[in-house]
């Protein structure tokens, strides 16, 4: 890439947790991962939905497991991927049945790279601690890894009540919010020791404590940090819908990965009715990238127009370019190996287009508002081209195509070597 840019700061330590060939945490990048809504007894909808995740960048994919048909469905649903060439690890979503479903459906059990178990609704009173164990031995009997997640709306209650009941004996107490957060971190603690003592290495627990707001989630998961060196999967719960989504998730994840906290991401998002579940997948890429902890697709970097610009050439070309980057990658990852470090600029006009352009690997300052109808193309910093006239967009389109051929095909990587 052309032009300057910080790096992230230094990853938490973390214990590796092998999932279906997947590695969290223990120094990987940070795992990309999504969740279906669809009713896993369906097996049609729920292949093709876990597809579409997978081929959109999830890199695990987590389906409910909430009674015998879904159960019985996941060994037929990780076949049928099979078939289809998606080797995706499956991760069951497991609540208070969970110990008995595995237990009835030994394919189920084997067919899924992952259980999660939530210590809060595992069960009640003195079956709580059995049931859990009973999801662990499973674990270990079928040589899997387990996410212990912890959310706040199915807090363990008698855990929460005790904290509270010692609180009232501090000196000075904590709040009301300080306890719920300790009765959170605690949960997920004490399960995960309560894991290790039956038998499962600390190298299969990755620990999650969902909580839906923005500073709640940070100080949960920076104690959780502080006080042990698990694997941790990170996630908003109930983030909601659209940009408000979007924000409280990337703002919460985003502040814990800047402390190098988290091993593998989740956004929750609520889709709109008839909305695309992959939307969920490219916020957290996008979330990752523009952080720069990792690579998945070109950026394409467009100011947001101002006064100067009353066109929106430069709006459709930056929308073009997104569009056509987001459907070529598929084909694109195989074809052209390094292609997602790409960045390209679609700029409004003179003001900030040319500098900006510089600093992308191909950039273009579109003519602002009586500049001369002429758009300097810049190249690896270089001004390569001045384009006029009505084909500017595609004539664009065709030099960032001719640009990725060159540089990251056959031909431009045998030249460089
Ligand atoms: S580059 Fe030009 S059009 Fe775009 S925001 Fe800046 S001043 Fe406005």
């Amino acid at each position: 890439m052309t032009g300057y840019y910080s790096s992230p700061f230094s990853r938490r330590h973390s214990v590796g947790v092998d999932v279906g060939g997947v590695l969290v945490g223990g120094g990987a990048p940070v795992v990309v991962q999504s969740m279906t809504n669809t009713d896993t007894a369906d097996i049609d909808q729920t292949v093709a939905q876990v597809a579409a995740l997978a081929r959109a960048g999830s890199e695990i994919v987590r389906i409910t497991v909430d009674r015998d048909e879904s159960a019985a469905a996941v060994p037929r649903i990780r076949e049928r991927l099979d078939r289809l060439g998606i080797d995706v690890p499956l991760v069951g979503d497991f609540h208070y049945i969970g110990h008995q479903l595995l237990a009835d459906h030994p394919g189920c059990a084997e067919a899924l790279a992952k259980y999660r178990i939530n210590p809060g609704n595992v069960g009640f009173k003195e079956k709580k601690d059995r049931q859990f164990g009973e999801i662990v031995e499973m674990a270990i009997r079928y040589g899997k890894p387990v996410r212990i997640g912890v959310n706040w709306g199915s807090l363990d209650q008698a855990l929460l009540t005790r904290l509270m009941d010692e609180n009232q004996e501090r000196g000075s107490p904590l709040t009301a919010v300080q306890v719920m957060h300790e009765a959170i971190v605690q949960s997920a603690l004490l399960s995960a020791e309560m894991a290790e003592q039956i038998g499962l290495p600390r190298d299969r627990i990755i620990l999650s404590a969902k909580v839906s707001g923005v500073q709640d989630l940070v100080a949960v998961y920076t104690e959780l940090a502080r006080r042990s060196d698990h694997s941790l999967h990170l996630g908003l719960t109930e983030a909601g819908m659209g940009s408000k989504g979007i924000v409280a998730s990337s703002a919460a994840i985003g502040i814990l990965l800047q402390q190098g906290i988290g091993d593998t991401i989740r956004i929750s998002l609520t889709p709109e009715p008839g909305g695309d579940r992959t939307r969920e997948v490219q916020v957290a890429q996008e979330l990752l990238q523009t952080m720069g902890f990792r690579q998945f697709v070109p950026i394409v970097a467009a100011c947001p127009g101002c006064g100067r610009t009353t066109s929106t050439v430069f709006q459709e070309l930056a929308q073009n370019i997104q569009e056509d980057i987001r459907r070529n990658m598929p084909v694109w990852r195989e074809k052209y190996p390094g292609v997602e470090e790409l960045k390209v600029a679609v700029m409004g006009c003179i003001v900030n287009g040319p500098g900006e352009s510089k600093h992308a690997d191909i950039g273009i300052s579109l003519p602002g508002t009586g500049e001369t109808p002429t758009a300097p193309v810049f190249i690896d910093g270089r001004k390569a081209a001045t384009l006029r006239g009505p084909a500017i967009a595609d004539e664009f389109q065709k030099m960032v195509a001719d640009y990725i051929e060159r540089r990251f095909g056959g031909g431009g990587r045998a030249a460089a070597e």
